[in-house]
């Protein structure tokens, strides 16, 4: 799979139940008529998939993914699902150690590096959400905190694995308040993130994967972010709500 074109994600956290999600995809494919040199995905919340899907046949080019999944296949993990059943479910990509499964529920490194592995081995595309706290920008700790999250995150898959999947920068301090990074402080991390990717990969194969800018992208800088030579596309959360501005969003970068 190529997924190196612009990749727009919506991650929806816990909003939007099936009505509403019913209301929002109708809304969304009146806005975003299909394209084929973009990517977008949508994370609803696991209880809106399958409405989401429904309302959405016919429209193969909007894919499906789940916000989180357990390592596990199956077992004694009440409120967990896992990476097959999501697979069963249609989803095609799934988050791992995005900021609040990291920051509020406390997922380690380590429990990271197990849920990317199970996705993968499920044959979906784990996308590995990084990014430093404020405190650790402020103390010039950027590059040690997200190589570290890179690495552990990547360390149970394969070489061949690590071939198919998405990073996402998504500095915590720029999420859900209103603060973005610079196009330019954005773009340095991702350059620092490619050039793990090439040590594991080569030049060829670090260059196919798409390197995402998530925290507070709106429709007003999508346009500049996406012009940054190392950032592929971005992951939405609260804009993503909005059909006509996550619309305007991935249909940033048209030629
Ligand atoms: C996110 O949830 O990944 C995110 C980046 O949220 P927001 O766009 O609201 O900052």
């Amino acid at each position: 799979m190529t997924l190196r074109k612009p990749f727009f994600g919506g991650n929806w956290k816990m909003h939007h139940g099936p009505s509403a999600t019913r209301t929002f995809v109708r809304e969304f494919m009146a806005e975003y008529p299909p394209r084929e040199d973009r990517t977008v995905v949508f994370f609803p919340a696991a209880i809106s998939l399958a409405e989401f899907r429904a309302t959405a046949a016919g429209r193969a080019d909007l894919l499906t993914g789940l916000q989180d999944v357990h390592w596990e296949s199956a077992g004694a993990f009440t409120g967990s699902i896992s990476a097959a059943m999501a697979r069963d479910a249609g989803a095609s990509f799934i988050l791992a150690g995005h900021s609040e499964r990291r920051h509020v529920f406390g997922d380690s490194d380590d429990d990271v590096a197990r849920k990317v592995a199970a996705i993968a081995a499920e044959g979906l595309v784990p996308i590995l959400c990084v990014g430093e706290k404020l405190e650790q920008r402020d103390a010039g700790d950027v590059e040690t905190v997200v190589e570290r999250q890179v690495q552990e995150g990547l360390s149970r898959l394969e070489p061949g694995q690590i071939a198919d999947v998405v990073i996402a920068y998504e500095p915590v301090w720029a999420i859900g308040t209103g603060r973005t990074a610079s196009a330019e402080d954005a773009d340095e991390v991702h350059r620092l993130i490619r050039g793990l990717l090439i040590e594991a990969l080569g030049e060829g194969g670090a260059r196919r994967i798409p390197i995402i800018y998530g925290g507070s992208v709106k429709p007003g800088n999508i346009d500049e972010l996406l012009a940054a030579p190392d950032i592929d596309g971005a992951l939405v959360g609260g804009a993503s709500l909005v059909p006509a501005d996550f619309a305007r969003i991935c249909l940033s970068g048209q030629r």
